[in-house]
């Protein structure tokens, strides 16, 4: 496995070898390390000084169930920090292949225009794409190359059918060209839809910064990684399988996805609503998993409550979201959207949501950030609660690159500040997801605390045994679940894979690494990984200017009560602090 590196502003290709420091690390972890490493925290992030780091998790290559997702970090220009964003897809796979332990993009270009840089294992080529011609004149035919300004979508199928249908393609849409603050990074899925998006902190504005439209990895003739000892790793592989499979969880996201969530929330009083100014919708049952897959199951045709983002995932908890005249209306239909832009903005239609949704894939962007910046533009009076037709007026703002546009694309803050809104629920300049924090207050420590900002992968405390609303013992419930969500993060291993560890336990993650490098590494290897990810990302922090107080929730948080149970921000400001006390 060899660290590939592509200067963009002398159009180049190097490989070496990992040094001996980042040898053991994947994902999440190896990019900290990278970005601690070679940029300086206090670069701008769109300028030549940033990188875009693309790392494999350690169990990516295997199709090892929900384990092959691909981490993409850099300097964040939304957060101004370190940000780590990972997606499921075949980008990882087909980076293993590939033998790339992380590609580190590196400069700005030379001069302005975009990019598709083509990787195979004969090296790296550059082509260069144009502005597409909106409507071609009769007769005449569509400049081929003609990718700028494209969604996702189309982009992602014309370079389909120009490199064949086995490669894997990271790319960006408009919103990365206009390099704004809330644009994402989109990977195929196993269907060669373009809809797994390394959605947070604005990665995709650093890839536009870079004059990539998008990055093509073509394994062709390149073997699986080696394993070590096949049998040993076989033997592994069975038993977390079946923890998976037997796991009650594990059936729940395969029939209900992330959805599932959405009564779960509902019960707790965390359902972002109206702009995170309540926590119970009326309309949830509405927007609930039951009733997205009883709507999907009745339309049948294209729609399928049940799909896997990568090969060999067993759990299955994404989704096709079909509409009435069986069409693929967008796929996957996410709890996350369905909070940020259903709830949060009181509509109670899925067929709305799932509208909203493939506007703001195909523009390239993360929908927590834009479902947080338009429930703060309605709070502004830009739009009424419900009105889905103004929601998707706003995002044609965006798509035309308008004033407001940007305002919106650049995020919640963005949007609070231009607007004088003050209820703006996001901490170190990144939108919270669809988990209240006043009414879940170990995600709160989390979204105070992580080195990412607002964000639930960091560690969601949902489903630990406490109360939710009492400040004690919280910061000990998110401790725990961010050095695992780390852990994972650097395994490649995606959030619910943890239910299958869980049950064959922390000793099958040991021997799974073992049996494919050869390792001999301990039980605490999951700890070892979330620990060192933490200290190197809030390392970049500290470098970067971050204090102890960054890492609190907007004040507001703390003193206006949240319906129905009234809660407010109340952990302690020495819980926050000792987190990392570990
Ligand atoms: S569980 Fe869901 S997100 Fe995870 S790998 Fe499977 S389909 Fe993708």
């Amino acid at each position: 496995m060899q660290i590939w590196r592509v200067n963009v502003g002398q159009r180049n290709l190097t490989r070496e070898p990992a040094p001996e420091s980042w040898s053991r690390l994947g994902g999440r972890g190896l990019s900290a390390r990278i970005l601690l490493d070679e940029v300086d925290p206090s670069c701008d992030p769109l300028g030549a000084g940033n990188k875009l780091i693309f790392a494999p998790g350690l169990l990516v290559g295997h199709m090892l169930s929900s384990c092959d997702r691909i981490s993409i970090g850099g300097k964040s220009p939304l957060t101004g920090g370190i940000k780590e964003a990972n997606a499921g897809g075949t980008t990882g796979l087909q980076m293993a292949y590939l033998g790339i332990r992380a590609l580190i993009i590196e400069d700005i270009p030379a001069e302005p225009g975009f990019w598709v840089l083509h990787l195979s294992k004969q090296g790296a080529r550059f082509e260069q794409t144009f502005r597409a011609c909106p409507e071609p004149a009769e007769g005449v035919s569509e400049d081929p190359k003609g990718l700028i300004g494209l969604g996702v979508y189309e982009t992602a199928s014309k370079l389909l059918e120009k490199y064949g249908q086995k490669v894997a393609i990271a790319l960006i849409g408009p919103g990365g060209e206009m390099k704004l603050s809330a644009a994402g990074i989109q990977n195929l899925d196993k269907d060669k839809v373009p809809s797994r998006i390394a959605a947070r902190g604005g990665l995709g504005a650093v890839m536009g910064s870079k004059g990539l439209k998008a990055v093509v990895f073509d394994a062709a003739g390149c073997p699986k990684p080696p394993i070590a000892n096949p049998e040993a790793y076989r033997e592994a592989q069975k038993v977390y399988n079946k923890a998976l499979l037997d796991h009650p969880q594990t059936h729940t996201y395969r029939d209900y996805g992330t959805a599932a969530m959405v009564q779960m929330c509902q019960t707790f009083g965390s359902l972002p609503t109206r702009n995170f100014s309540a926590g119970q919708f009326e309309g949830a049952d509405a927007i609930s998993g039951e009733h997205l897959r009883e709507l999907l199951l009745g339309r049948g045709g294209v729609s399928n409550p049940t799909h896997a983002c990568m090969p060999g995932c067993t759990i299955r908890c994404s989704n096709v979201f079909g509409g009435e005249d069986g069409k693929v209306i967008v796929s996957p239909l996410e709890y996350e959207s369905i909070g940020l832009m259903g709830s949060n903005l009181g509509i109670d239609s899925l067929d709305a949501i799932a509208r909203l949704n493939w506007q703001v894939n195909d523009l390239g962007l993360d929908s927590i950030e834009v479902g947080a910046a338009l429930g703060v533009a309605a709070e502004a009076g830009q739009m009424g609660w419900g009105d889905a037709a103004r929601a998707l007026e706003l995002l044609d703002e965006i798509r035309r690159n308008t004033p407001l546009g940007r305002v919106l694309a650049n995020g919640a803050v963005s949007t609070g500040k231009h607007f004088g809104i003050q209820r703006v629920p996001a901490v170190k300049g990144q939108a919270m997801s669809a988990y209240e924090p006043r009414a879940i207050k170990g995600t709160g420590v989390t979204y105070a605390t992580s080195p990412q900002g607002a964000d639930h992968t960091a560690g969601l405390t949902i489903r630990a045994r406490i109360n939710h609303l009492d400040p004690k013992g919280q910061a000990d419930v998110s401790r725990t679940a961010q050095i695992n969500m780390a852990g994972y993060d650097s395994l490649g291993a995606c959030l619910f894979a943890g239910f299958g560890f869980a049950v064959a336990s922390v000793e099958t993650i040991a021997s799974l690494l073992n049996a494919r490098y050869g390792w001999n590494v301990g039980t605490d290897i999951l700890q070892a990984l979330g620990k060192e990810t933490l200290k190197l990302e809030r390392e970049f922090n500290r470098r970067a200017g971050f204090t102890a107080k960054d890492d609190r929730l907007p004040e507001w948080m703390t003193r206006e009560p949240l319906p129905p149970h009234n809660a407010v921000f109340d952990v302690a400001e020495e819980d926050l602090d000792g987190v990392f006390d570990w």
